[in-house]
């Protein structure tokens, strides 16, 4: 075959292509495929197939074209296209990548995060793919929030305030840095991004609902009760509403007017949650009006059995009542859980360890969940985790206190869990209250703060079984130990 027969065989097949005749286009170029290098065979033959829906070939033929024309961004996307349709979404991801920086169409973006959905990956992958596509286009509000939610929260809010500067709309941004800021108990911050949100959509209820919350989490009860009674007068009958008013006049000693709201949002919410019950009940219990309470706590119980905190505060009430009978009844509901012997002067001492905690309305309720603090002082034997001492209380029973890393409650939140709970003396629990102990995050050294100096005492000692979350200590050490300058 010369090269003019050549030539001619290209232009013939081109307008079979042309004319969509893509089965005849698709024989010519595969019968002179072998006597040219000429590239638009292979360009050709991409289209044809491509065009047929025949993507295994048309990507074979793509690819070659693209090793060629690599800046050729309509025939990558040819070649995204087919690989979606081959469902090979990891490589299309590779490709997409590529074209990102030329394009960023919203039809492209749906594309690849349909790909990124669809992609066998792991949770580091993810990642790290995330990390090549902001890398390739850093305007796209999508990456930023996926990645956000695979990374730890310190990462994502660094990760986010950076993207808030580029990204010209950036509520999406505002909005998730908000609840990052929100969960890690920094009202201060959370505070803020609420009024620059309803700086630019004043009217809008969520953000509103966002500063109450904010506003509330910050201790300022009388402006978050305003904010919310805003809120209440537009939509009386959203029930979450009248809860919240509830809350604020509870946190403002007002108890007949939170038990008024509490009851309406219970009404409204026609009873479908322990929530209300409890609520009120604590209501009753801050008044003194104990039968009551008792009603209302044995009324949340019916909704939700074995609910800790409902439970412990009805045992106090039989407790404090002088029904010891009945409180330990009550109790052992919590304590059955782990162990089933418990002797009675530790079971006592605990009930009376439980009075002196004060109770908490918040949002979402701050549970001592004492099921995890009982199976964390078996798995120390009660030592103390800085020296190691043990008090005994009786013939074989000892004494420790249970110490939450970053504190629970409003101005800290912090997470109720195991790996934000330390056993210790009652020394070491003093001084760690009082923020005169530090944490290395790292080699888990312990500091002692005697108000000018700062000495290492020793090492935290942690069973195996037990990880503590280093960035409870982190928390820790930049917000409450002492000697952190
Ligand atoms: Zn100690």
């Amino acid at each position: 075959m010369d090269n003019n027969n050549i030539q001619d065989s290209i232009t013939n097949a081109y307008n079979y292509l042309k004319n969509q005749e893509h089965q005849l286009a698709i024989k010519i170029f595969l019968s002179i495929e072998n006597f040219t290098n000429n590239i638009d065979v292979v360009k050709g033959l991409a289209l044809c197939y491509y065009y047929t829906n025949q993507h295994d070939n048309a990507i074979r033929y793509l690819s070659t074209y693209l090793l060629n024309y690599p800046n050729d961004y309509k025939y990558r996307k040819m070649l995204c296209e087919s690989l979606i349709n081959f469902k090979n979404y990891e490589e299309a991801l590779e490709h997409f990548i590529l074209l990102l920086p030329h394009d960023s169409s919203n039809s492209l973006i749906k594309k690849i995060l349909v790909c990124f959905k669809n992609a066998n990956f792991n949770k580091e992958n993810k990642i790290i793919k995330l990390n090549s596509l902001i890398k390739a286009n850093d305007l796209i509000t999508e990456f930023y929030c996926i990645l956000s939610e695979l990374i730890n929260t310190e990462e994502a809010i660094s990760l986010l305030n950076n993207a808030k500067f580029k990204i010209v709309d950036n509520s999406i941004i505002l909005a998730k840095l908000f609840k990052l800021y929100q969960s890690s108990g920094n009202s201060i911050e959370s505070h803020k991004i609420c009024v620059e949100l309803l700086s630019r959509k004043p009217n809008n209820q969520i953000y509103k609902y966002y500063l109450y919350r904010s506003t509330f989490e910050l201790g300022n009860f009388v402006e978050a009760l305003r904010l919310v009674t805003q809120l209440y007068n537009s939509n009386p009958n959203n029930f979450h509403y009248s809860y919240s008013q509830g809350l604020c006049y509870y946190e403002l000693f007002d108890l007949p007017e939170a038990i008024n709201k509490l009851t309406e949002s219970k009404l409204k919410a026609n009873n479908n949650s322990w929530i209300f019950s409890y609520n009120i009940g604590l209501c009753y219990m801050s008044m003194g009006q104990l039968e009551t309470a008792k009603s209302f706590f044995i009324e949340a119980l019916s909704m939700k059995p074995n609910k800790p905190d409902v439970i412990y505060n009805l045992g106090n009430i039989y407790y404090s009542q002088g029904n010891f009978q009945k409180a330990k009844e009550v109790f052992s509901k919590i304590m059955d859980y782990s162990a089933p012997t418990i002797n009675d002067s530790v079971n006592e001492l605990t009930i009376l360890n439980l009075q002196n905690k004060s109770i908490q309305v918040t949002h979402e309720r701050v549970i001592r969940d004492l099921i995890i603090v009982k199976k964390l002082k078996k798995m120390y034997n009660n030592k103390c985790q800085i020296c190691a001492t043990k008090i005994p209380i009786g013939k074989d029973y000892y004494y420790s206190e249970a110490h939450h890393i970053r504190p629970l409650g409003k101005k800290h939140s912090g997470p109720d869990e195991i790996n934000n709970l330390i056993i210790l003396c009652p020394n070491h629990h003093t001084a760690f209250d009082n923020g005169c102990i530090g944490v290395s995050p790292l080699t888990k050294e312990v500091f002692q703060f005697n108000g000018t100096a700062i000495e290492k005492i020793g090492i935290l000692h942690l069973h195996p079984e037990h990880k503590i979350s280093e960035e409870c200590i982190k928390y820790y050490q930049t917000n409450i130990f002492l000697g952190r300058l």
